[in-house]
């Protein structure tokens, strides 16, 4: 990349660290911002500068929130009973988007992995215990996504849960094997949430 201008060196550099963006992507988003106007090229640092500056986690379920609270823990109709453990961010807007599931979350922040160094201690699982008294949950629906780790950290999390008095559910297969929740549909997703089982 020597044979760019450092500023621009630099951008490409930056840009080829995120994920799904390869050199080439990153050569053209660089060039595209280098045409583009002054106003808008601020307008997308300012953006992220904000989301840096605002957004943080949740306070009670690790959702993504700019207050201590997010807007579903704060909402008093959301049945506080009914507890849906996600991985990740991604995973909770995916649920939220069906439409179907009135409960709250808890997201984990990923799953176990101990080839990628990602242990119990790595996990939000310990918090998500200390939730279950205070805040009367009856079952808890495991929806970790479909792949080995996330089968994995559904099988942890049930061992923890099982001496605990609350119901253990896992989300109905039919998802696609090996893949995330936030690329499946909001219809099978729906029905897997539905079809839930005793686990
Ligand atoms: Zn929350």
């Amino acid at each position: 990349m020597s044979r760019y201008a450092p500023s621009l060196a630099r951008l490409i550099g930056e840009l080829v660290r995120l994920p799904g963006i390869g050199p080439k992507s990153a050569q053209r988003l660089t060039f595209h911002l280098l045409k583009a106007s002054k106003e808008e090229v601020f307008a997308l640092a300012q953006a992220i500068i904000e989301l840096k500056e605002r957004a943080r986690s949740c306070a009670v379920c690790y959702n993504i929130s700019e207050d201590d609270t997010c807007h579903i823990c704060a909402d008093p109709t959301r049945d506080g009973s009914l507890l849906c453990v996600v991985e990740e961010t991604n995973d909770l807007w995916a649920v939220e988007k069906t439409g179907s599931f009135k409960g709250r979350y808890h997201v984990l922040g990923g799953s176990l992995s101990p080839l990628d160094g990602r242990g119990p201690d790595q996990l939000t699982g310990k918090r998500l215990m200390e939730r279950l008294e205070p805040e009367g949950v009856k079952e808890v629906i495991l929806a970790t996504n479909p792949n080995v780790e996330g089968e994995a950290t559904a099988m942890y999390l049930s061992r923890l849960l099982k001496p605990l008095a609350v119901r253990v559910t896992r989300i109905a297969r039919g998802l696609p094997v090996g893949g995330d929740l936030e690329y499946a549909d909001e219809v099978t997703l729906s029905k897997a949430l539905e079809g839930r089982r005793d686990f």
